[in-house]
């Protein structure tokens, strides 16, 4: 790269799957020869990913871009966020260039337009690795197999920012996976809008990987995945009969043995207001059965209290509903209604103060049982992953915490670990969230 390069700041927020849109449009920049700066002042045009799943991350990207604004001036807006432009250019009319979610081409060709690339870049100098630029650490790599989502969901709004279902191919899939692999990922995490929805929008056309023939469904992709040897996590996945097929792999030690199934609600009646995907399905019994199967499968949910028109009644339902659930790991948000979402015209809207006691309390329900399902693990030895070195201490997670969103294993070591490095590690001690130990041959 020479002195001269052009430079490109870049900003990613929102989910894992605008994280993957974001190291797209980065491979592509730097595939062109641009330089990927780190300060605003540093940079000849920032790019903003931008978030605009709820009002809150909307906010935040509007924000983003001001001070993007202030502190460069040259500012090119993309992502979720992207779709509601004239909003977005009425507040801030100076933006060079507003483009939408998963539009890679046309992020890069504003780039091009407004800071042309260096003349000289020679692309056999600048390699970018094969498996392109990635903003996870080395050792762990989000993978995502669709675009899109069919459902319609009534308090979301992301099929009409990100579109209807797209699923990649499964030999892409398994050639970017594969690729991944190589490059040194020990885990991969699997993302989509709706994961189990995988290879419905193309009929699940069977491709071919490795000169074998995989089919573009769930089990297929799951099965391929597994041969790879490496740690893979499942996320965004809906309690679908078909998902069942799928347990057996992580008993036999193929998955990881962790779903991250968001139901939302314990009450049929709300579940139906919201619209959810198998909201008639019944879910007790259905995590009953992956348990009779997988009884080490560790289970992560969210869930939203104070929706329109929900009674004490299907709150207490879904109370019972943690009970006898027993998830591992749960996230619940309070309602809040997002500009043009279906759910904003249903009645029976719930007082902030009932809102903030429902959480509340189902936060104390869940808490207890996390907390004694942490405890179970003490005295147990557990495969961990190394995240992180502080000398002779170490961070890592088990097979039940997912990055960034789950817990952590602390622990101590004579050997010398490094990050992506798995260890088989004694717990001493749970708390709410975390475990501490050792590590033992
Ligand atoms: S499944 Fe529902 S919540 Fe998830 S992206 Fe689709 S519409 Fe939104």
């Amino acid at each position: 790269m020479t002195e001269s390069a052009a430079k490109v700041g870049f900003i990613s927020l929102g989910c894992p799957k605008a994280l993957v849109d974001s190291e797209r449009i980065l491979t592509r920049l730097r595939q062109d020869g641009y330089t990927i700066v780190n300060t605003y002042t540093d940079a000849d045009v920032v790019v903003v990913n931008t978030c605009g799943f709820i009002d809150s991350a909307k906010a935040e990207s509007l924000e983003t871009i001001g001070e993007a604004l202030a502190e460069n001036g040259r500012v090119i807006v993309t992502g979720c966020l992207g779709v509601q432009a004239e909003e977005i250019r009425s507040r801030y009319p100076q933006i060079l260039t507003v483009t939408g979610p998963q539009q890679y081409a046309e992020v890069v060709d504003a780039v091009h337009q407004h800071l042309p690339p260096i003349k000289n870049h020679d692309p056999f100098v600048d390699l970018v690795p094969p498996q392109g630029i990635k903003l996870t650490p080395a050792h762990y790599s989000y993978l995502k197999i669709s675009e899109g989502c069919n459902h319609h969901c009534s308090f979301c709004i992301i099929p009409s920012m990100r579109g209807r279902l797209v699923s990649r191919s499964i030999d892409d899939v398994m050639g970017e996976a594969e690729g991944l692999v190589q490059a040194g990922v020990k885990e991969l995490l699997v993302i989509a809008q709706d994961t189990s929805a995988y290879g419905s929008d193309i009929r699940y056309q069977t491709g071919f990987w490795q000169g074998r023939p995989v089919k573009a469904d769930l089990l297929g992709l799951c099965t391929a995945l597994a041969s790879l040897g490496v740690w893979v996590r499942l996320h965004y996945v809906y309690p679908y009969p078909h998902v069942d097929k799928i347990i057996p792999l992580m008993a036999e030690g193929k998955l990881l043995p962790y779903l991250d199934a968001p139901f939302q609600h314990g009450s049929p009646r709300v579940l139906k207001q919201m619209r959810r995907p198998a909201a008639a399905e019944d879910t007790l019994a259905r995590i009953a059965a992956w348990r009779a199967i997988c009884p080490e499968l560790t289970i992560r949910s969210t869930f939203i209290v104070g929706f329109p028109g929900e009674t004490e009644a299907d709150f207490d339902t879904l109370l019972g509903f943690l009970q006898v659930a027993q998830l591992d790991r749960v996230g619940c948000f309070q309602y809040s209604p997002v500009a043009g979402a279906a759910a904003n015209d249903l009645p029976g809207t719930v007082p902030a103060e009932i809102k903030e006691q429902r959480w509340h309390r189902f936060m104390q329900i869940q808490a207890g049982i996390s907390a004694a399902k942490l405890q179970h693990k003490v005295g147990r030895t557990l495969p961990v992953i190394i995240d992180k070195v502080n000398g002779t201490e170490y961070i890592g997670r088990s097979h039940a915490d997912a990055p960034e969103i789950d817990g952590l294993v602390y622990l101590k070591s004579r050997r010398v670990l490094q990050p992506g490095g798995i260890v088989n590690v004694k717990i001493s001690r749970a708390g709410d969230y975390d475990l501490w130990g050792k590590t033992v041959r």
